[in-house]
């Protein structure tokens, strides 16, 4: 039978304080609940030991607290770990986890698919596509705390110590959830993770990158992947509508940007198609007045993707030029292969193994 209760997670503080208004508690009450779900981490009313058993009681009936359903769970050869959750609706998103020595980064979703279709990306290609809700994407963060088990909110010593909207679905195409939900982990009676952790990452939605930078605050990462408007048209659609020099305009203006506090572009690395050294060259002559970083992402193949990741010369050679140029230009390491922890893949494989096991034997 489904939960008719409401479920509080995703409203804001704002929210939370009316909807416990209407149900007859003080403004503390919200605070003493906001507290015990986002910093305490309490799933369970029950457990709100600050509250009387009778007021515990009376909302467990009203509403919920509780995470989406966990399809699937896998923690990969080197302890990236990713979660494919199911929504009340039996939509599905992943979260992936991915620990590194002194600090961890969180790979959270904004969309069930995409509506874009960059011609590199397996999001893309899926066929459902829903905005997921503030609520949804704030659970994502929470199921990651409670697996790694850092409850109440430390403010030092995390191991899950930034969040980068850099899953399934474009970000700015859910600006209000996304930001409300941001909101909510940034708070920081809650979850508490700073605007400087948090990096969301667009393909290029020009109108919302300003206000992206003057609402949030967070870190931006530019999907470029390509140095001409020509090329980048067949990567990432959505240049023919923001072009490469208004996206440009956009980091420039981007509000917070500094030396400091750069902007990354992501690279993603495919064979012969956006690697030569006359690219690299033009990207540095692109970024030239931006305070830039590049992160050069090997592609990650799946199956009847038609590109193939560029060979490891042709990388170092790529990055090289960018370094003579002063911009960092890291090669990430790919993580969790053996879990296919890269954008949208583990959705697909589990779709891909269904189709298996129902496909008529041979
Ligand atoms: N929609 C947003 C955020 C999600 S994608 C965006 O496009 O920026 C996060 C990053 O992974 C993007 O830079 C995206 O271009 C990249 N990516 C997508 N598919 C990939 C693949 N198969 N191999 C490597 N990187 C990929
Ligand atoms: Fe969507 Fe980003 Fe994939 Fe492009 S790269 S299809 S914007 S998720």
């Amino acid at each position: 039978m489904s939960d008719t209760r409401t479920n509080l997670i995703g409203l804001d503080r704002a929210e939370l304080t009316a909807e416990m208004a209407a149900f007859g508690e003080k403004p503390f009450r919200a605070r003493q609940i906001w507290q015990a779900m986002y910093f305490q981490g309490v799933a369970d009313f029950s457990d709100m030991t600050t509250l009387s058993k009778d007021l515990r009681a009376r909302l467990a009936e009203r509403y919920s607290i509780a995470r989406p359903d966990i399809s699937r769970a896998l923690v990969s050869e080197d302890n990236s770990r990713k979660w494919l959750l199911r929504f009340a609706d039996g939509n599905q998103a992943e979260t992936v986890f991915i620990p590194e020595d002194d600090r961890g980064a969180l790979c959270v979703s904004s969309q069930v698919g995409c509506t874009l279709t960059c011609s590199f990306c397996h999001t893309g290609t899926q066929r459902l596509v829903r905005n997921l809700t503030a609520g949804e994407i704030v659970a994502q963060v929470m199921i990651a705390r409670d697996a790694t088990g850092e409850w109440p909110s430390a403010q030092e010593d995390r191991l899950m110590s930034n969040i980068v909207m850099m899953g399934m679905g474009e970000p700015l195409l859910n600006y209000d959830n996304v930001a409300k939900a941001l909101g909510i982990v940034m708070d920081g009676e809650g979850i508490a993770i700073s605007k400087r952790r948090i990096t969301l990452s667009t393909s290029g939605v020009v109108p919302l990158i300003r206000r992206c930078g003057e609402e949030l605050g967070v870190n931006l990462a530019i999907s470029l992947h390509a140095p001409t408007d020509e090329l980048r048209d067949v990567l990432v659609p959505i240049n023919k509508r923001y072009p490469i020099a208004e996206l440009l305009q956009a980091c420039r203006e981007y509000p917070g940007s500094s030396n400091a506090r750069r902007i990354t572009f992501e690279y993603v690395m495919l064979n012969g198609i956006n690697d030569s050294p006359a690219e690299a060259h033009e990207l540095v002559r692109l970024v030239k007045d931006i305070p830039a970083k590049f992160n050069l992402i090997p592609f990650n193949p799946w199956p009847g993707a038609i590109y193939t990741c560029s060979s490891n010369n042709a990388m170092h050679r790529f990055a090289k030029i960018l370094n003579d140029a002063g911009l960092s230009a890291p090669i990430r390491v790919p993580r969790g292969r053996d879990i296919m922890a890269a954008c949208g893949q583990l959705k697909s494989a589990s779709q891909h193994a269904r189709l298996k096991a129902n496909a008529p034997a041979a």
